[in-house]
Order: C-alpha cells, then structure tokens, then sequence
C-alpha cells in the first residue's frame, strides 16, 4: 500500500512539473531575468574593475551576446544601434563576485547544540541566493552531497535552474571521527587515492582535506588531485599550513585561526582540543612574530593561496554581525532557524566576557593583511556553515565589508572577490576584472562602494554571461525555505 502511495504521488509530481514546463514554453530561467537583450549599453556608471584600481567614474559598457564588447568614458562611447540602455546614474558596476568557499549544504537547525554538525542539501535555495548577491562564479569548498551538488552545477550549464558557474569539489577528505557524520572517514592512504581519483571521474574540479585528515593521507590525496591537474585545498588541523605547504597544497582555508603548528601542545598529525590552541593563539600569538612571518613566506614561496572566511568567525563574536544584517537574510530563513539562529546568538552574548573570538578575528584579519603584503594570494567566500547565521551570497556582501573593517580599501576588497579567485582558477582571461573581451559577469549596485562598502547590499542587477537576473525575484522564490531545500 505504502510503495502504491509512493509511486502515485511520484506520478503526480511528475506530471505537474511536466504541465508546468509545458505552459510556460519559455526558459526556466524566465522568472528571474529582468535583462534579456543581445546587446545592452550600462551608460554613465561608475566602475570598479576588480584590479584593485580606483573607480572610474560617468563610463559606458557594451555588451554583446554575453560579453563585454567595449568600455570606455560615456562622453565619447559609441553605443550601437539597437542596443538596449540602461541609465545608471549613481549606480556602480563591478566583476561578478568568484567565491572560493561556498557550500551547497545548510546546517540543519539544532545541530549547533548536538555538538554534530548535520548537513543538509540547498538544492533550490543555495543557488539562488548566491546569485542574487553577485556570485557569478562559485567553489564549492567540500561537498555532504557530491551526486546533488554535480547535478545542481549541471541543471544550471543546462539552462535549467538560475545560480552561478560552479565548480564541485569532491566529498570532504577526512580521517576518523568526522565533525559531520555524513563524512566517509578515509582508512590510509590508498583510501585517499581511491577517493580522489573516483570524484575526479565523476566530474569533480577539486578537492578540499579535512581537520582530522592524517599526513600521510593528505600527502597522497595532494599528488592524486594534481595528477589528474586538479587542485586541492584543505581546512585543516591535524597538519600545520607549513607542513601542508610543503606537501604540496594549493589552497588553505580560514586562515590563521585554524593553523594548529604554533600551539604549544600541538602533537604531530593530531588534531588538538579546539578551545585550548584558540585559548593560547589568543593570548600569545604575535602576528609579526618571526615564526608567523616564516610561515607566511612559506605558503607565498609554494603559492599557496588562502581563503579569508570572515563572516562565519564573525557571527561567533558576541552580538555580531548587527542584527540588520542577520535581518536581511529572515525571510529566506524556515522558521526554526530563525529561532535557532537567534538563540544561539543570544547564548553567545551571555558569555560574551569570556569570549576569545573579538580577539581572534582581529589576529585572523591582521594576519590577512600581512599575507598580501608579503605577495600572498587572498581569495574569500562566506562558508554557509557554523550555526546558520551566514546564508549563501549575504555572507559574500557581508565579508567584502568585513575585509574593509580589516583593513584593505574597497578596491582591494572587491579584487580579492573577484580577479584573485579568477587567478587560482586559471580563468583570469575569461572572468573577474572588467575589460573588452571578458565575459559579461557583473554586478550592478546602487552607490558607490568605494565611498561606502555596504553598498554591496544593495545589489540591481547581476549579469552572469549578459544576461540581466533580478535580485529581488531570486530572493523572493526563497522565502521560508533556507533548512528545507
Ligand atoms: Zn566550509
């Protein structure tokens, strides 16, 4: 009776969907574009071209058939006949944000308080949400769902569903007693070879090592993941980001926070307790102590990038973010995790005297500014995870403001988002800067975040390959439904 019921209601589902495909006999993705033209003129806007370089301002961009056909002061642009134009006065345009740690998984309500962290699939909400704030083109940084999340990148190649170009990493690589039970627990090395080389036949583009990950596994995970000329990154803990660059690695996650060698209780390929290497990083650390700095220099001599997550250290600091800011993403948020969200936050502040993080994030964003100075390459992305306070794309605009509170200018803050992640993936002639002949991922925003960095809030239009979707309508179509789908 049961699997009668089961296969019914499948049927009906299936022939609803179906119906629906049929009425509407026009893109899925129709719903969501509010620009659709071949050729489109952005006139008298200022842009910022996600080189790090000062805006300029009152300038004209044509697009043509999803690329940027030209660019140049309005004053003397020519914009062909048939275009269609926007007047963008006091509006600014830069490059469709890459985000280099993203997650097509939410954690579960509750699973802050379980001390188990539950993941479950965004399948229709995480997309969305990044591509409403301008993340054009996504990492995934370690998958929970690796069939969904490579059936998701591949319903939006095939114009199916609206969300920005991802590249899937593979499942997480860890070793024994997962943080997230979903995790398979690698048994040795060959495991860890196994591993990778299945995923890369599956179609992922990368890879990530997990905290408690053993060196030996790591070593090996590294050398599969370059032999099929895939790159690797890694959050780790139970190996130190010196001894990680020198296997190899292309990419660590986090920053300095996470970095276990120069705890003083540290034991060779073992993860320590978490609170006590916080503890003393907090208390003792110096960023600009030597041992940091050849550290530093360590992961710029291998070409180790690292990627600034603030927004999720950031919402484990006593009453941060500003509660307008956790109010933009409500609505998109079930009930529950609202609640739980706020709860949370609440027990936060109540032990706020005792917290360590305000110290931490301080070191993380001093330690940030250090690495590019010392010629690093600093990528970012919002790591949906935690306890649920930063949600896909919000947590974007969110640490593009965190990096200005850190120090870099506006400009700088937006290249990292944008031209430096285009770097390490190797697409820097296609994606991240705006020039002639790139392809046309922008984002338009009311403002000038130069004068005012929040003004990546307020986001009007992104283009993603020329095409116009709204942010607003991508939004609206996840209300209620972040911790469900
Ligand atoms: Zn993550």
């Amino acid at each position: 009776m049961r699997s009668l019921l089961t296969f019914l209601a499948t049927a009906c589902l299936t022939t609803v969907s179906f119906t629906g495909f049929a009425q509407t006999a026009k893109s899925p993705l129709a719903p969501y574009i509010s620009v659709s033209d071949p050729v489109i003129a952005l006139t008298h806007v200022g842009i910022i071209d996600g080189t790090g370089a000062a805006p300029l301002p009152d300038q004209t961009a044509v697009l043509d058939h999803g690329k940027i056909a030209s660019i140049g002061p309005s004053a003397s642009a020519k914009i062909p006949a048939g275009a269609k134009v926007l007047d963008l006065h006091g509006d600014t345009v830069y490059p469709g944000l890459v985000g280099m740690h993203e997650h097509l998984f939410y954690v579960e309500p509750g699973s802050a308080a379980l001390r188990e962290l539950v993941g479950g699939e965004m399948f229709q909400t995480g997309p969305r949400l990044y591509l409403a704030a301008g993340v054009t083109t996504a990492r995934t940084t370690g998958s929970i769902e690796p069939y969904a999340d490579l059936n998701i990148k591949r319903s939006i190649d095939r114009g199916l569903k609206p969300g920005p170009d991802f590249g899937v990493t593979g499942p997480y690589l860890d070793g024994p007693d997962p943080l997230i039970p979903q995790l398979h627990q690698l048994s040795g090395p060959a495991d860890a070879t196994r591993t990778v080389n299945y995923w890369a036949d599956e179609g992922a583009t990368s890879f990530k090592a997990y905290m408690f990950i053993t060196p030996d596994e790591l070593k090996a995970a590294i050398d599969a993941a370059h032999a099929h000329g895939l790159k690797i990154t890694g959050h780790l803990c139970s190996v130190g980001f010196t001894q990680a660059a020198d296997m190899g690695i292309d990419n660590l996650e986090h920053g300095i926070v996470v970095d276990t060698e120069f705890y003083s209780g540290k034991k060779p390929g073992l993860c320590p307790e978490d609170r006590a290497a916080g503890q003393e990083m907090a208390a003792k650390l110096d960023m600009t102590s030597a041992p940091v700095m050849a550290m530093i220099h360590d992961l710029v001599a291998h070409h180790v990038a690292v990627t600034s997550t603030l927004s999720v250290f950031e919402m484990s600091a006593p009453n941060r973010p500003p509660l307008a800011i956790l109010l933009r993403e409500k609505d998109s948020m079930m009930p529950q995790v609202w609640t739980s969200v706020l709860q949370t936050r609440a027990l936060i502040a109540e032990h706020a005297d005792k917290s360590i993080m305000p110290v931490l994030m301080k070191k993380e964003m001093q330690f940030e500014r250090e690495f590019v100075a010392a010629g690093g390459l600093l990528m970012a992305g919002c790591d949906p995870t935690g306890y649920g306070a930063v949600l896909p794309g919000f947590g974007d605009q969110r640490n593009l403001e965190l990096l200005v509170e850190a120090g870099f200018t506006p400009e700088q803050a937006i290249q990292i988002y944008t031209q430096n992640g285009a770097k390490y993936l190797g697409r820097e002639d296609r994606i991240g800067t705006i020039a002639a002949g790139k392809q046309a991922d922008l984002v338009v925003v009311t403002g000038d975040p130069a004068k005012d960095i929040s003004a990546v809030e307020h986001v009007d239009i992104v283009f993603k390959k020329g095409v116009g979707y709204d942010p607003a309508k991508l939004i609206e179509s996840t209300r209620g439904m972040v911790g469900i789908r």
